[in-house]
């Protein structure tokens, strides 16, 4: 049985056609049967059949229209560090930017590739002396994952700077969404109910002083390595913000620092972290999460929503 262009119904590790991993392997840089844990911040998950690494927005767009015309499944990361993978690992296509990673300067505004690691961003706008990314030094993810995410730190978010953003949609084409469609709010935006791939953003900075840039970047990195597990593997914050107050808050006054299931522990530095103490697998991320969930909607009657997205 032939379905989604994968053989086999039998075991769940199936094999891709050989003649479809060819003609992908034709279009981008691949990976077969890559572990995912290598790329998460979890360190979590199992393998991939294929991780494409697409450099420019021809091969996105061709890999895309070639996954849709076959009905091979494909999800789109950025550095995985907002994601938890099945342990079972990924059927079909996982699709990483980090290969399309070019800064365009024009004055104070810049093009951004969704592949951009956020934190190199904020560096190298630093060089030019912009100033409006200092929130961002630090964070982990992609531009990609920071835009879909609305990523934000020390009262700053991407949705302060961003102009447009340049998507594709399978099937359409590309398309440029203004900020007012983007749909911004805490860590919330459009593109997370909307099915497309983040290709750029544009982002508008301004000048300022490169010594008090620097200054303001080093002191939030200090205070994330303060206050952060950043020793152990996470997803960083597991929780949204609740309306009322903070979820590592609630979560610590419910006494649940250091709560375990197998090895994922509630991180004892900052309760809002899940952490992968000991070889952690996804169930026990997810098991933990749902027990944290359940014990503070139990306590406070407040219901906290994961921030990290499970990908199976
Ligand atoms: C130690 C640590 C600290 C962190 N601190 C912060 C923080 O201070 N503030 C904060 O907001 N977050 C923080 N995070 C979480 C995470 O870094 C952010 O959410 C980040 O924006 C995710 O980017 P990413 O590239 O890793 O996205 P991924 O984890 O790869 O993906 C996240 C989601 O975005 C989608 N996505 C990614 N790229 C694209 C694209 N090009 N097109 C369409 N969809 C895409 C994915 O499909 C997925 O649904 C932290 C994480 C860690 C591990």
């Amino acid at each position: 049985m032939h379905s989604f262009g994968i053989i086999g119904a039998e075991n769940r590790r199936n094999v891709m056609e050989r003649a479809l991993i060819d003609k992908i392997a034709s279009i981008c840089e691949i990976k077969e049967n890559y572990r995912l844990s290598k790329i998460s911040s979890f360190k979590i998950g199992g393998e991939a059949d294929i991780v494409a690494l697409t450099s420019s927005i021809n091969q996105m767009s061709e890999l895309v229209k070639f996954a849709e015309s076959k009905k091979i499944r494909y999800r789109l990361i950025g550095n995985a560090s907002n994601v938890l993978f099945s342990d079972e690992g990924f059927k079909g296509i996982i699709i990483k930017t980090s290969k399309m990673n070019k800064i365009y300067f024009r004055s104070n505004e810049i093009l951004v590739e969704a592949g951009v690691p956020v934190t190199k961003l904020a560096m190298e706008v630093c060089k030019f002396s912009l100033s409006g990314l200092e929130f961002a030094y630090g964070i982990p993810g992609s531009l990609g994952g920071a835009v879909y995410m609305n990523a934000g730190a020390f009262g700053g978010e991407f949705s302060s700077v961003i102009n447009y953003v340049n998507v594709l949609i399978p099937r359409k084409g590309i398309v440029t969404i203004e900020k007012k469609k983007c749909d911004f709010a805490y860590r919330e935006s459009w593109f997370q109910h909307n099915n497309c791939i983040i290709l750029s953003a544009s982002i508008t900075l301004s000048k300022g002083n490169k010594a008090e840039i620097e200054n303001k970047m080093n002191n939030y990195m200090f205070e994330r390595m303060e206050k952060q597990p950043l020793e152990k593997p996470s997803a960083g914050s597991a929780f949204k913000r609740p309306k009322t107050g903070y979820a590592g808050k609630y979560i610590e006054d419910a006494g649940l620092k250091g709560l375990t299931v197998g090895g994922a522990k509630v991180s004892e530095k900052h309760a809002g972290f899940i952490i992968n103490d000991n070889s952690a697998t996804s169930k026990d991320v997810m098991e933990l999460s749902e027990k944290v969930i359940e014990i503070v909607k139990e306590k406070f009657d407040v219901e906290l929503k994961r921030e990290f997205e499970f990908i199976e």
